[in-house]
This record gives structure tokens, sequence and C-alpha cells, in this order.
């Protein structure tokens, strides 16, 4: 795979743009069209499945690289290879002949998990499969927070095949829900602070019809599987992280050089200098800690050191929020006016809260990693 495809890409889809179709509020279709037709949808496919099948820490220096000028929208990238990966890894064969439209970008995968009253305790959801007469599924529930819910042309649903019972990840199934906006399924669009190009769903199902062969792994073991590709996701979403705290710690430097007031470049003055200083140190020190776990995760030791990906993504969401303030208080009014650092700012500021909590990363650490007691399942 050529090198430098990711400067290519972001000499179109830079800051200028990301800021562009943020103001939109709309999906980033030119975007993702062409990650697909540059077939940069199947970079963690297998060869034998028609993927690209590159180390992990090449897929993370991709997303380095690629957030530090396109941002957040960085986050299709990560999404839709994750995606591709989990239908190559535990697809069924219906669903791995999928593959080719997912990695070309032609079909949308995303995933409803969340649900309002269970929140960050994603084990304790009520939408239920049950089995019916055919052999296939029917689920009824109701999802909250679904990236592109009425978009997607494959939605990845959790749902209980099996009632809870004393250890709480057992009784989760992943099916793939392959028909667009399927009937029986209703949708609510949700306002949102930040991360304007990503369209929010409540998604409710009632007694939608799913076969039996689109199904990701095994009947009631999905937990097995989502929780490995969630440590995945927090090492690229944390490389995400570093390259918008970049992203906005380059402007800022380029501003502090050349604006002038009282006489001298406010670079010069060390209560500019230091934070912005103090930035790039952090940023670095999470690059290192998230390449660190890639590896880790290319040598298969990831399983034995789940405190790596968390502590990666707490460290990074920490240290580019701390630049991308320090850029905004850097670039004074001209930073606060509509920019691409405003919208850093709101937009790293969900990450905080979520795929995973900054509280929950630092409770699975402390009750996983020092065994310390807590609610362990
Ligand atoms: C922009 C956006 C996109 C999203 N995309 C998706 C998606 O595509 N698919 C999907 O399934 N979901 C998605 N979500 C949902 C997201 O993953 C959840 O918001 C997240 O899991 C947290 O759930 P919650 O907000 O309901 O928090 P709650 O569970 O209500 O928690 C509220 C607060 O309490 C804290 N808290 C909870 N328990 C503890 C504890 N034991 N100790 C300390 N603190 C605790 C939490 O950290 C949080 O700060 C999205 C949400 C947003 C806003």
């Amino acid at each position: 795979m050529e090198k430098d495809w990711v400067s290519k890409f972001t000499s179109k889809y830079d800051e200028i743009y990301y800021d562009h179709v943020s103001e939109k509020n709309e999906f980033p279709e030119d975007f993702f069209s062409a990650l697909g037709a540059d077939n940069r949808f199947g970079l963690l496919v297998s060869n034998k499945n028609g993927g690209s099948e590159i180390s992990f820490s090449e897929f993370v220096q991709n997303i380095l690289d690629m957030s530090r000028r396109a941002g957040t929208l960085t986050y299709y990238f990560v999404a839709q290879n994750l995606s591709a990966k989990l239908f190559d890894d535990h697809g069924t064969e219906k669903l791995r002949s999928l593959l080719p439209e997912v990695m070309a970008g032609k079909a949308k995968v995303n995933l409803a998990l969340t649900e309002e009253q269970s929140g960050a305790d994603a084990l304790s959801i009520n939408t239920e499969a049950v089995q019916t007469g055919d052999g296939n599924y029917s689920i009824t529930g109701d999802k909250y927070c679904v990236t592109n819910g009425k978009g997607a042309d494959y939605l990845m649903v959790a749902a209980r095949t099996s009632p809870p019972s004393d250890k709480k990840s057992h009784g989760l199934t992943t099916f793939v829900i392959t028909e667009k906006q399927p009937a029986k399924t209703s949708f609510v669009s949700l306002g949102k602070m930040g991360l304007n190009f990503l369209p929010l769903y409540s998604v409710s199902f009632n007694g939608v019809k799913v076969s039996r062969d689109a199904v990701l792994g095994e009947i009631d073991r999905a937990w097995s599987f989502l929780s490995r590709t969630f440590a995945a996701d927090r090492l690229a979403l944390g490389a995400m992280f570093v390259g918008m705290g970049r992203m906005a710690l380059d402007r800022a430097a380029e501003y502090a050089r050349e604006r002038e007031v009282f006489g001298r470049k406010i670079g010069s003055n060390q209560g500019i200098q230091f934070p912005l200083a103090r930035a790039f140190i952090e940023l670095s020190a999470s690059e290192a800690y998230i390449l660190r776990g890639s590896e880790m995760m290319d040598n298969g030791e990831i399983d034995r050191n789940r405190d790596i990906p968390m502590g990666a993504y707490y460290h990074s969401v920490n240290a580019a929020s701390m630049a991308i303030d320090a850029a905004l208080q850097t670039l004074g009014a001209s930073g606060y006016l509509s920019g691409f650092v405003e919208k850093l700012y709101r937009d790293i500021r969900y990450y905080r809260m979520g795929p995973i909590s900054e509280q929950l990363a630092l409770v699975s650490i402390a009750e996983r990693t020092l065994n310390m007691p807590g609610a362990k399942e």
C-alpha cells in the first residue's frame, strides 16, 4: 500500500472541508464515498475476503495522519473499517458476502447498542430478539443515540436472546439488519452540541424480522467479540484524538507566531507558550501509549492487557481536550468565532463521555487491573 495516500487524501479533505461539512449538519457523503472508491474500508479485512489486511499499527498510523487534517471526520474511517473487520472475523457466509459493498463504501454499517435506561451499562439492555417458528428472529426494543441510525444500510443491533443470569455478559447476540429503514422501525432525530456531520437517532424496533444467518458470532455470546472490538476502537479513537489535538495545536502555534498585540508577538509570552508546549508533550505521550497498545494488538497481547486501551483512551482524550482548549485560548476571539477549532472543541467533549466515559475507563483500571472492590461482572 502506498505510504502517502493519507496526505494525498487530506489535501482535499482538510480543515476547510471539515469546517464546511460541520456547518452543513449533514453526513459527509463525498468524504465517505471517496474513501470507499479508494478501497480504504477493507484495510483490516483478510486478503482471502478481498481486504488489504494491513497491521493494526499501520491502520492507527493512518488515523493519526488523517485526523490531523480531517479532524473528527476520521471517525467514519475508524468505524467502517472496524465494522468490516467484524463481518470478516465473525460474520456468517451471508454477512461476509456483503463485504465487497462495505469495503467499497457503498453500504454504511452502524451499531445500535445503547438504550436510554441502561446508558453506559450496556450489559443491561432490554431489547429482545425472540426466535420465530421458522428459526429466524424478531427484534423488539428501543435504541438510543444511534449514529447514522436512519442512514445505515446495515445496522448491527445488540439484543438479549436469553434472560440475564449470574454472568451478565451471557445472553446477548448481535444481529445485522440488512435492509435500510426496515418495516416496523421508527426513527427520531436527536439534536446535539457538536459532531454536526454525524446524524444521531433513537431507533425503535417493533417485531423486526431478521434472518438466522444475519448473526455476528454465536447466539448469546456477543460480548466476547464485542469487547475485543471495543478495545480496538479505544486505541483507534485515541489516535484520532491525538490528531485532533495536533490539528488545533498547529493552528494555535501558527497564530502565536504571527499575531501581534501590545507591540509584540503573542507567542513571545510564556503565558501563551507554556500551555501549547505542555499540550505538545501530552499528545506525544498519548501517541506513544497508543502505538504501544497497537503493537500489543498486532501481537495478540491485548486480551491480557485491557488496561492499555482504556488508559490510552483516557490519556489521549484528556490530552486532546487540553490541547484544543489551549489552542482556543491562544486564538482568542478569532477561535471563538465559527471555524474548525471551535468545532474540535465541541466534538472532543463528547468523547470524554462516550463510547467509554472517563469515569468508566478509570473504574475498569481500578477494578480489573488494580483489583479494587466494585461492581464487577
Ligand atoms: C454523539 C453520540 C454518538 C453516539 N453513537 C452511538 C452509536 O453509534 N451506537 C450506540 O449504541 N450508542 C451511541 N451513543 C451512546 C453512547 O455510547 C452513550 O452515551 C454512552 O455509552 C454513555 O451512556 P449515557 O450517556 O446514557 O451515560 P449514563 O450511563 O447515563 O452515565 C451518566 C454519567 O454517569 C457516569 N457513570 C455511570 N456509571 C458510573 C460509575 N459506576 N462510576 C462513575 N461514573 C459513572 C458516566 O460516566 C456518565 O458520565 C452515542 C452517543 C452520542 C452522544
